[in-house]
């Protein structure tokens, strides 16, 4: 009862904060910042018609982002801060927390209107689940990437730029968490994941569906989001010089045991088992034993895993709907705060 008191002040507030924050003046154009981190949307290639093995010209800076884009000075008035410029594979948990960092420096800033962050495809869902998770502002935050390299005929960067930029300009996006944006369509970070290895429509929500689109007669969105996000999160990366390891091990017919055995042995203080396997039941019984916690979500990448009184009485978390890298996120921030799994089954029915 106590928790859901709590819960349902931390969503009120979540919803009211932004009200305190809409500083800008009306006539002056919203300040949004550029937060800069790499991926495809910053690839170049030699050729306009070389949509893989792209990388073989210079990578595209942020300067150069904003000076192809003239339409943005109608829309905001963009700086930027470049965070890195490698692929999404290359980002770590020093570059997370200095993303992190900047991002609330910025927004804290009261004129300040909102952020866009660019970011390679293949981890973009995780930036955008721990941003969500520690960003400390009501105010949009949109994390935007690329399947078509810049120099591609027909890319598709520039366009999800501009529309991320215009979101994060919007007043309607405030209180939405952190968002994604390709392909017109606004996706909760929570929800969204890359679904296809090649196509500009790659991220969807599976369970749940867009909650809007950025259209070119406006940004429309339809629901919001009811887990708690960004200004009402009790995760602080504020003092936090690195994080819990935690892994993911993989479930499939006959799988034994060795990878949870090494990866416990490697230091992991937590591991997401992306579905089951007979074998498990011993590692994590010895896991546990040594301090780790486990979290049991599943490979079919949509659905609940359902919290039964069995993996309770285990003691093993179950992800509710988070895929295998979204409760990784979600248990290494956990981990800042507890080793309960009874405390982290309480933050994954929240987040
Ligand atoms: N390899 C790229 C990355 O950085 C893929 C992309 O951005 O679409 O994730």
């Amino acid at each position: 009862m106590k928790i859901r008191f709590a819960v349902c002040m931390a969503l009120l507030l979540q919803g009211l904060a932004f009200a305190g924050e809409r500083a800008w003046a009306a006539d002056a154009l919203p300040k949004v910042r550029l937060f800069t981190t790499g991926g495809t949307i910053q690839s170049r290639a030699s050729n306009r018609d070389k949509l893989m093995e792209y990388n073989d010209g210079p990578r595209v800076t942020p300067s150069e982002l904003i000076a192809d884009l003239p339409e943005l000075a109608a829309v905001a008035d963009v700086s930027y801060t470049e965070i890195s410029n490698v692929g999404s594979g290359n980002i770590d948990t020093d570059k997370l927390l200095a993303l992190a960092r900047s991002v609330n420096a910025w927004l804290a800033q009261p004129d300040a209107a909102g952020a866009v962050v660019t970011h390679g495809t293949a981890t973009l869902e995780e930036t955008a689940y721990f941003l969500n998770l520690v960003i400390r502002s009501a105010k949009p935050v949109v994390v935007v990437g690329a399947m078509h390299p810049f120099s591609a005929i027909s890319r598709d960067g520039p366009m999800n730029l501009y529309n991320s930029v215009r979101v994060a300009a919007s007043r309607e996006a405030a209180g939405q968490g952190v968002m994604v944006l390709l392909n017109d369509e606004i996706d909760a970070a929570r929800d969204v994941t890359k679904n296809n290895t090649y196509r500009v429509d790659t991220f969807v929500s599976r369970d749940l569906g867009p909650i809007g689109f950025a259209d070119s007669d406006r940004i429309v969105f339809y629901r919001r989001s009811l887990k708690r996000h960004t200004s009402a999160s009790e995760f602080d990366v504020g003092n936090l010089k690195a994080l819990p390891k935690v892994d993911i091990v993989y479930g499939y017919q006959e799988a034994d045991r060795a990878a949870i055995d090494a990866l416990i042995a490697a230091g992991a203080r937590g591991i997401v088992l992306d579905d089951g396997a007979t074998a498990f039941r011993d590692a994590v019984r010895d896991g546990q034993a040594k301090g780790a916690v486990f979290v049991q979500s599943d490979r079919k990448g949509s659905g609940r895993v359902l919290l039964s009184q069995a993996a309770a009485a285990r003691g093993v978390v179950t992800a509710d709907n988070l895929n295998a890298q979204k409760s990784r996120v979600l248990l290494r921030l956990a981990l800042t705060k507890t080793s309960d799994p009874k405390e982290i089954q309480r933050m994954f029915n929240e987040y």
